[in-house]
C-alpha cells in the first residue's frame, strides 16, 4: 500500500483514521499489525483485503490495484485470493457451521466440498457441531468456524483480525498452529492484527500503528 489514508465521515464530521501509510508484504511471509485500541488496525486490514476503499493512496493486492474497482470487482478479487477472519466472526446466521465453511469453496466452484469442509471443522475441533447454527455456538466456537471458512479455499493471503482474541490458551495454540501450517504448506501470506505479543512474535515482522500512523516496522 502506498501513501494510504482513510477518513471517515459521520454526523458532518471528518475523522482521519489512517494517515499516509506505506508498506508492502512479501508473498508467502507473515506479518503482525499491533497498536492500541482505536489506532486504525482493523481499518487498515479492511483496506488491504479490499473490504473497504481508501480515501487516498494506492492499494495493490497480489498485483491487482484495488482503487477504482467497483464493489463487485473487488469482491471477485477477494474471492480469488483472500481469506478473512473477522473480529466479530461474521458468520451467516441462516447457515449451519458446515454450510458457512462451504460458501467460499462453492464460490470458487471447487469439488468434494462437503468432505473437505467437515475435515476442516474436525481440524478446529468442531466436527460434532457441524450442523449447529451460529446462534447455537459459543463465541470461541464461532471464531473457529470462521477460521475453518477462511482456510477452506487455501487463500493466497489470509487476513486475520484478532484471530485468538476469544479463545482459551489451548484453542489459541491450535488456531495459531493451523495458520502457520497454512503459511508453511500452502505458502499463504499471513497478515494478523493482534494484541497478543506471543502471537506477534511468531510472525517474521511486526508493524506498529498509533494514531493512524505507522510508528515502527521491525523484523523478528
Ligand atoms: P481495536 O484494537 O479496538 O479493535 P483498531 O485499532 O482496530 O481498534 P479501528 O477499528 O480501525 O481501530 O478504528 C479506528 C478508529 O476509527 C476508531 O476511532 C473508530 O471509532 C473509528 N471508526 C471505525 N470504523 C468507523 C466508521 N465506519 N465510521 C466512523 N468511524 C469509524
Amino acid at each position: 500500500i502506498e501513501n494510504v489514508s482513510k477518513v471517515y465521515k459521520s454526523a458532518g464530521k471528518e475523522l482521519t483514521v489512517l494517515n499516509a501509510i506505506n508498506f508492502s508484504v512479501t508473498a508467502g511471509s507473515t506479518l503482525a499489525i499491533t497498536g492500541p485500541s482505536g489506532s486504525g488496525k482493523t481499518t487498515l486490514l479492511g483496506l488491504c483485503a479490499g473490504l473497504d476503499r481508501s480515501s487516498s493512496g494506492i492499494v495493490r493486492l497480489n498485483g491487482v490495484q484495488l482503487d477504482g474497482l467497483s464493489e463487485d470487482e473487488r469482491a471477485a478479487v477477494r474471492n480469488k485470493y483472500v481469506g478473512f477472519i473477522f473480529q466479530n466472526f461474521q458468520l451467516m446466521p441462516t447457515l449451519t457451521a458446515l454450510e458457512n465453511v462451504m460458501v467460499p469453496m462453492e464460490l470458487r466452484g471447487l469439488k468434494n466440498i462437503r468432505a473437505h469442509a467437515l475435515d476442516l471443522l474436525d481440524k478446529v475441533g468442531l466436527a460434532e457441531r457441524s450442523h449447529h447454527y451460529p446462534v447455537q455456538l459459543s463465541g470461541g466456537e464461532q471464531q473457529r468456524v470462521s477460521l475453518a471458512r477462511a482456510f477452506s479455499n487455501k487463500p493466497a493471503l489470509l487476513f486475520a483480525d484478532e484471530p485468538t482474541g476469544n479463545l482459551d490458551a489451548e484453542t489459541s495454540e491450535k488456531v495459531e498452529k493451523l495458520m502457520f501450517e497454512l503459511n508453511r504448506d500452502a505458502g499463504t501470506t499471513l497478515v494478523i492484527v493482534t494484541h497478543d505479543l506471543d502471537l506477534a512474535m511468531r510472525t517474521s515482522r511486526i508493524i506498529k500503528i498509533k494514531g493512524g500512523q505507522l510508528i515502527s516496522d521491525e523484523s523478528n
